[in-house]
């Protein structure tokens, strides 16, 4: 475990700078296990249970590094600060989004795509899940400008399928087909908009796109649009 000192390790969640924690600490508003910390340079264990064991004005402490969220995604925010419109980062209470190392998305989803989307604040992890050797599937609820042709399964089935502009096909795409107008595609590989392109290139046009599943964590029934929490331990056995 990580040892740090007090304000470090307060500043470094969102609390504020290193001297407005010293002022929290010298104004008696940080407790561990019940006692008073008066001195901002009081060296910290980071363990997991920190926000049983700590508070800040009588509130248990953000959760130490090592996050990762589950969020629904509603469409009309932006996954980069490259596009226009409100940041997703934009739905985290204001001190998550101030903290060191900072949440960052795993992988994108265009603004007008919904759906499931994890967050985190560990490297590695990160790497882990968007690494192609992993290779975890996604799946995306599509809805279509117009019927389906009848031959989409096959087509995204055989690893031949080009997109626009590139020069490699795309590995297989698994395809239900639902109704006339809605479909499932299951991939292991990100193109970029690479969905919406898909369809784009049998001649047809997705007028919705939602993500509601990564590897086998779907995404929860009660995680309203806009609405996050953290992952449990299932959750993350559930991604690879
Ligand atoms: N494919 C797309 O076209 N858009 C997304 O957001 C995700 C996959």
């Amino acid at each position: 475990t990580t040892n740090l000192r007090l304000d470090k390790l307060l500043a470094n969640l969102g609390y504020g700078s290193r001297r407005e924690i010293a002022g929290l600490a010298r104004g008696g508003r940080i407790r561990l296990d019940g006692a008073v910390l008066h001195d901002a340079d009081r060296r910290i264990a980071v363990t997991p249970d920190l926000p049983e064991r700590m508070t800040v004005d009588g509130d248990r402490l953000d959760p130490p590094p090592g996050l990762l969220l589950l969020l629904h995604k509603p469409v009309g925010v932006t996954c980069s600060h490259k596009e226009a419109g409100p940041l997703i980062y934009g739905l985290l209470p204001t001190r998550w989004r101030r903290r060191d190392p900072a949440l960052s998305t795993v992988g994108r989803l265009d603004k007008e795509t919904s759906g499931l989307i994890l967050l985190t604040d560990d490297g590695a992890l990160l790497h882990r899940i968007i690494s192609p050797k992993a290779s975890v599937p996604k799946r995306y609820q599509v809805t279509l400008e117009r019927p389906l042709r009848g031959d989409e399964a096959e087509v995204f089935a055989s690893g031949t399928l080009m997109l626009e502009g590139e020069d490699r096909p795309l590995l297989p795409v698994a395809t239900e087909v639902h109704d006339a107008t809605r479909a499932a595609v299951t991939l292991t590989e990100g193109r970029y908009h690479q969905v919406r392109r898909m369809f784009a290139a049998i001649g047809n046009h997705v007028t919705a796109l939602h993500r509601d599943r990564i590897g086998a964590l779907d995404l929860p029934e009660d995680l309203a649009p806009g609405a996050f929490r953290s992952a449990s331990a299932e959750d993350v056995e559930r991604i690879f």
